[in-house]
């Protein structure tokens, strides 16, 4: 897509699910290590959003809505955002596939940190080398009082599954 249809992309969402909230928003491809959050980036301040160079044009809307909605909401991934991505889906918004299942309830997922999982999963699976990915997550939430479903969690954390994956290969080649 060029940068012409990228810019009218966001006019078009900005009509259809933010009644004009972005009317000074730009939004540029950038290149790769110009963006976070997997595939972009928002600066609010200066009514700027980037989008990583090379994207597929068919995930362009549902990346573009996933910054908007952070724009929205001066918020990451936690409740207010999720608040927001849960507006435009009611709308019909095209979210992307991973963004279309967020629960308002899995916001506490968001606030589990690869690190704590890792840290938790060093201890457990010595205990359990066993275990399988949904049982460790259970225990994960259950030891953290976290709120949740362990299969919400694996679905929206894309991370749980890698994290978990590693600790278990480190631990064979330990063992080994
Ligand atoms: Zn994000």
């Amino acid at each position: 897509m060029a940068r012409q249809g990228l810019q009218a992309l966001l006019r078009k969402l900005d009509k259809q699910y933010f009644a004009g909230r972005f009317a000074e928003y730009s939004v540029e491809f950038a290149a790769p290590n110009a963006c976070t959050c997997a595939a972009a980036r928002t600066n609010a301040s200066q009514g700027k959003i980037l989008i990583r160079l090379g994207l597929r044009d068919q995930n362009l809307p549902g990346v573009l809505l996933h910054q908007m909605a952070h724009a929205v909401s001066e918020d990451t991934h936690d409740l207010a955002w999720k608040r927001e991505m849960i507006r435009i889906r009611a709308l019909g918004a095209p979210l992307l596939e991973a963004d279309s299942l967020i629960e308002l309830r899995d916001w506490k997922a968001g606030r589990a940190s690869p690190a704590e999982f890792a840290a938790f999963l060093s201890g457990f699976l010595l205990r359990d080398p066993s275990a399988t990915l949904e049982v460790s997550v259970k225990r994960f939430i259950d030891d953290g009082r976290r709120a949740g479903r362990p299969k919400d969690y694996i679905r929206s954390c894309p991370w749980i599954t890698d994290t978990f994956e590693k600790m278990r290969a480190g631990q064979a080649r330990r063992k080994a």
